[in-house]
């Protein structure tokens, strides 16, 4: 999985909603890739929040649609083939 597949089902994944073998692969992504990782992150920061009831800080979502403005723009280097 690259960090755009990664990007599309991460929201399913955090809910529990994707297959097993899919929810395997973004988690083995998202140890290896700081940069979904911390998008990873982010998205919990916002569903903790929206559980307890806040808006979402500011912040944080400054942060998640730089993220996603950042991959639509650069698109990372294969960090998948760094195995090979
Ligand atoms: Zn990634």
């Amino acid at each position: 999985m690259n960090c755009l597949q990664v990007a599309r089902v991460l929201q399913s994944y955090l809910d529990g909603e994707t297959d097993e073998v899919t929810a395997r692969r973004v988690a083995a992504h998202l140890e290896d890739c700081r940069r979904c990782g911390l998008e990873a992150t982010l998205y919990e920061e916002i569903k903790n929040a929206l559980a307890r009831r806040q808006q979402p800080d500011e912040l944080t979502l400054h942060r998640l649609r730089d993220f996603g403005a950042a991959l639509l723009e650069e698109p990372p280097p294969d960090e998948e083939a760094d195995g090979a």
